[in-house]
């Protein structure tokens, strides 16, 4: 008789090694989750995911509320690399950024950047907060991968450093209602800039129009708020040329 194979309803994101019989030790948080809150016990399955292994279905074996190990037994998921987008953005208050990261996690950036322009109120950011955010969203949304959030970089070095070939959507407010769209012919590696709530300063605007891997775009006749604007330009260069096609 076939016994039927266990569901598992909790996804879990471990940096370890993820292969057929692999053990995987739990962290202090992690026993919490899953056998304090989620009330799992020995016996009981989990999907997980390490960001390089794909998914893997895992059995509980020890389970105790401050530690326990899991086993994996089998690959439920390859691994699924989202496009070479990279999301650079500026970040605005702590709510609506972290809301850029999840949902640029979740739409499926490779790469998410956090950039300090001329206008950005904040000089500080939490990267740690950030990349957990990046995590919750990739175990919520069945992703297989994690993108990298970046330290807080500065627009000028972000340019200096610009990798060849990476092409720039250059989201400009002051082409607000124009008919700049995406043009849709380029694949390859790409990057979203999204500027803070003040927008970008005359001198950035101009530098950023001369360079010649910039692709400046209108997100519409109406001015986003910078979450918005987010996630609308993602949709558009995801719709273009990214993996919803
Ligand atoms: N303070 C600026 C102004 O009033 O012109 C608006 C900045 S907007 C809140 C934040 C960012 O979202 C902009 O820097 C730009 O990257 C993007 N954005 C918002 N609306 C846009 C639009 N219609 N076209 C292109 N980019 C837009």
């Amino acid at each position: 008789m076939n016994v039927p194979m266990k569901n598992a309803k909790v996804r879990l994101y471990v940096d370890h090694p993820l292969g057929e019989g692999q053990t995987i030790p739990l962290e202090r948080d992690q026993a919490n989750y899953l056998f304090a809150v989620m009330r799992l016990s020995v016996g009981d399955v989990v999907s997980l995911f390490n960001g390089r292994d794909g998914e893997w279905r895992a059995e509980v074996v020890v389970a105790n509320k401050r530690n326990g190990v899991l086993i994996c037994v089998q690959q439920t998921q390859p691994l699924q690399m989202p496009p070479d987008l990279w999301l650079c953005f500026a970040p605005i208050k702590k709510a609506r950024t972290d809301f850029i990261v999840e949902k640029a996690a979740e739409m499926g950036a490779c790469r998410i950047v956090p950039v300090q322009t001329e206008y950005t109120n904040s000089d500080r950011m939490r990267q740690d907060r950030l990349q957990a955010h990046a995590v919750e969203a990739a175990e919520q949304c069945g992703g297989t991968y994690v993108p990298e959030v970046t330290e807080l970089t500065k627009l000028d070095k972000l340019l200096e450093d610009w990798p060849v070939g990476r092409q720039l959507m250059f989201c400009d407010e002051a082409e607000v209602g124009s008919a700049k769209q995406l043009a849709a012919s380029e694949g390859g590696p790409w990057a979203i800039l999204i500027g803070p709530e003040g927008g970008f300063s005359p001198p950035e605007r101009e530098r950023l129009r001369a360079l010649p891997f910039a692709h400046v775009v209108s997100l519409g006749p109406r001015i986003l708020r910078a979450d918005t604007a987010a996630v609308a330009a993602m949709t558009l260069w995801q719709q273009a040329l990214g993996d919803w096609q």
